[in-house]
């Protein structure tokens, strides 16, 4: 069975994290969107929120787990048997952080995990997390960037009932 991970922070999942969802969970048997439990980045959502999130908007997909990790990705990936790490390259900004960290767990897990990027849809190339974060904190539309579930629990967040 042909396992990938696609790992992140989902702080909070958007359209641009559901898009590449979506397409790998098409090319691997098994998808598992994995939310980076890191306690040295404060987050807006807690990561067991975060898991909840991706669960509801990931319910359609047969072959989509979604779970928490934390520690080193290879290491990770090793624990669950998956020979594959997912991530998106949105601009060439990603480029240079991703071609180091893909480099970093081919090292470290002996050659056995592999990094396959996905990149982005053009519709949503701009979208970021932080995005998010900043314009809903303002009590911006965000309608364009998360699905209504997640545009309302953001907006809670920051005590507002939009
Ligand atoms: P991280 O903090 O690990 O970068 P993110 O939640 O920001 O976590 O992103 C997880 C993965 O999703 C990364 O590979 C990132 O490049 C990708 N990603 C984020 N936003 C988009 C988007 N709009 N289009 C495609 N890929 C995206």
């Amino acid at each position: 069975m042909n396992k990938a991970i696609y790992p992140g922070s989902f702080d909070p999942a958007t359209y641009g994290h559901i898009d590449i969802i979506r397409r790998s969970a098409a090319i691997f048997d098994e998808l598992t969107v994995s939310v980076l439990d890191n306690m040295r980045k404060t987050s807006l959502f807690s990561v067991d929120e975060r898991v909840n999130i991706l669960k509801e908007l990931t319910k359609e997909f047969d072959n989509v787990r979604v779970a928490s990790y934390s520690g080193l990705l290879a290491d990770y990936c090793k624990s669950v048997g998956a020979h594959v790490i997912i991530r998106g390259l949105r601009a060439v900004t990603d480029f240079d952080y991703e071609l180091q960290m893909a480099q970093t767990n081919r090292i470290l897990s002996d050659a056995g995990v592999d990094t396959v990027f996905l990149t982005t849809d053009l519709r949503y190339a701009y979208l970021s997390s932080s995005t998010v974060r900043e314009v809903a904190g303002f009590g911006g539309d965000i309608s364009e960037f998360v699905p209504p579930y997640v545009a309302k629990l953001t907006y809670a967040k920051f005590g507002k009932n939009l």
